[in-house]
């Protein structure tokens, strides 16, 4: 089987800075998220989590996931109860919309919260790096010329800043602490990125 990147995902780096954002927060475990779940992913990344999705490592078999897993020191969030149950530490999420998910999460004991500043691509999971002002000439034409400070993911080359996207992340967390659980429509792109 050759179903694994390791590109932006090297085994290795279990100390990885990302899993930090440099205040006191609580750092983050490197987790894998099963199929079904690529929402979920790509909020937890926002959240500052190295989160790999089955789906962009044509991982779908359950051993697979589990080797993953466990090789990676991983920890396995899925909707399939028999995989949770057999999987140790697996987080079991039941719900269908994301922030319910996020609840699910953070109810686990995994924190759900906004890095201090964006630490990963929430399309492919690469590594952001700020980006130096004043802006290259390779900005993007979609990045708005008084926007700063600005990231750039390492292995997608997508750029980041804090826009009305983080800030809508933001306050839909916010709600995590203070509702039992949510109900919302799911709302995904970019850390504040042009669609
Ligand atoms: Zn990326």
């Amino acid at each position: 089987m050759s179903d694994e990147r390791r590109t932006t995902d090297d085994p290795a780096a279990t100390d990885d800075p990302a899993a930090t954002d440099g205040s006191d927060a609580p750092p983050r475990p490197r987790v894998l998220v099963d199929a079904m779940c690529g929402s979920l992913a790509r909020h937890l990344r926002i959240c500052g989590y190295d989160a790999a999705y089955a789906l962009d490592r044509g991982i779908e078999a359950d051993g697979r996931l589990r080797a993953v897993a466990d090789d990676e020191d991983r920890v396995l969030i899925t909707r399939d109860r028999e995989l949770a149950a057999a999987t140790d530490d697996a987080v079991l999420v039941t719900e269908l919309d994301v922030l319910d998910q996020l609840h699910e999460v953070a109810a686990s004991g995994l924190p759900v919260e906004l890095p201090a500043e964006p630490r990963r691509c929430g399309a492919c999971n690469g590594r952001l790096e700020p980006v130096d002002e004043p802006p290259t000439d390779g900005r993007p034409t979609y990045v708005p010329d008084d926007i700063h400070p600005v990231w750039r993911c390492q292995d997608c080359d997508q750029w980041f800043w804090k826009g009305s996207h983080w800030d809508h992340v933001a306050s839909r967390i916010e709600t995590l602490s203070s509702t039992p659980c949510v109900a919302d429509a799911a709302e995904d792109n970019g850390v504040g990125s042009s669609d």
